[in-house]
């Protein structure tokens, strides 16, 4: 691969930048821009996110109808990040992760952009690069696409270039309050009504685990109690519904809410329900735009394409759900978020001629 790709990329993996604290990388892509005499701003997804950095947002040419993005945050920290430059791949020393998600697609955008420009080739374009992705998607959902963008793609899958996400489900976040009534338990036990009791009852009943093939829903907290003495009079239990369709998953969770309502009824108590959407699904399908684009680029780059439906949420769906057709393309970072993470040289070079092809072509 180019050397100065490789550059960019372990300049960036040294750079330390959770979510929420992605100022260091922002000042390094707007300082990047800068030496190409372009100039980039910055919103404030910060009041959205409580970060120290927005969003940040070239806009080449007018910005154009369509964008390339990459997120700025990694999952964990890569304070001291040793990588290793293996015959075929890169890692870290296992000590830390090697911070290839996202690191791997944004250094991919960011080398095919300076190319572009400085050969005079870049296409009215948006790059945008984005806080917060790894933990509430935050800045994908606080950006405002400007009025004439149209499409985009996001460098952030973890499978290999060629393979992309086209469709994913949505996931819901939904809370369950039931309500008993408390009193002693060791002199006045039948005074009380207890949560923890109507709740086992209730939650006996979930649907846990595969709902059918695109839906599938778990509760993952619960927090009851105060004592060992005293009949629970609350019990809340959070979790959550991926579906791809939204009017399956509201109506599966409200038929849920009934039936833990008459259980909870029965036994002398109540419960309170509500919910939202974490993120909306989404499909982009083969006869539009965006993905007629992206396959002529994987042909021309000699890619084998793959679209694929995934149970994950990204960035991808806040900007759907904005309007904008959005792909998730993989960029090849394996094993993401653990101390085993790798890229292959290979992949990152791949990722970057996509997004130079994208730009130019
Ligand atoms: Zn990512």
């Amino acid at each position: 691969m180019e050397k100065r790709h490789l550059d960019i990329f372990t300049e960036l993996i040294k750079i330390d930048a959770v979510s929420g604290a992605e100022l260091p990388v922002a000042r390094y892509i707007e300082q990047f821009f800068t030496r190409l005499d372009i100039k980039s701003r910055t919103d404030s997804a910060f009041e959205e996110t409580k970060g120290n950095s927005g969003n940040v947002i070239v806009e080449i040419g007018g910005g154009g109808e369509f964008f390339l993005a990459a997120h700025m945050d990694t999952p964990r920290s890569t304070l001291g990040v040793a990588p290793q430059f293996l015959e075929d791949r890169i890692t870290s020393d296992g000590t830390t992760i090697l911070g290839v998600d996202d690191r791997g697609g944004l250094s991919a955008i960011l080398f095919a952009a300076e190319r572009a420009l400085l050969e005079g080739r870049i296409k009215p374009c948006t790059l945008l690069f984005t806080v917060c992705e790894e933990t509430t998607l935050g800045g994908s959902k606080y950006f405002c696409p400007g009025e004439n963008l149209r499409y985009g793609y996001i460098f952030d899958s973890h499978m290999r270039p060629g393979n992309f996400v086209s469709e994913t489900c949505g996931a819901m976040r939904f809370t369950f309050t039931f309500r008993g009534k408390a009193a002693h338990a060791g002199i006045s036990p039948e005074k009380g009504v207890n949560a923890i009791q109507l709740a086992s009852a209730a939650i006996a009943r979930f649907p846990f685990g595969w709902i059918n093939e695109n839906s599938n829903a778990n509760i993952g907290i619960v927090n009851s109690g105060r004592a060992t003495n005293v009949v629970s009079d609350e019990y809340i239990a959070i979790g959550e519904l991926r579906t791809d369709s939204v009017e399956f998953g509201e109506e599966k969770i409200n038929s849920v809410a009934r039936e833990f309502g008459e259980i909870a009824a029965g036994m002398g108590g109540s419960v309170e329900f509500g919910y939202e959407w974490e993120f909306l699904p989404y499909k982009v399908r083969e006869n539009e735009i965006p993905y007629q684009r992206l396959l002529s680029a994987y042909k021309r780059e000699g890619l084998e394409a793959k679209g694929v439906k995934s149970m994950g949420g990204s960035d991808a769906n806040s900007f759907n759900a904005k309007g904008l057709k959005a792909i998730n393309l993989g960029v090849g970072a394996q094993n993401p978020h653990g101390n085993d993470e790798f890229v292959l040289y290979e992949d990152l070079s791949a990722s970057a001629r996509i997004a130079y092809t994208l730009i130019t072509g």
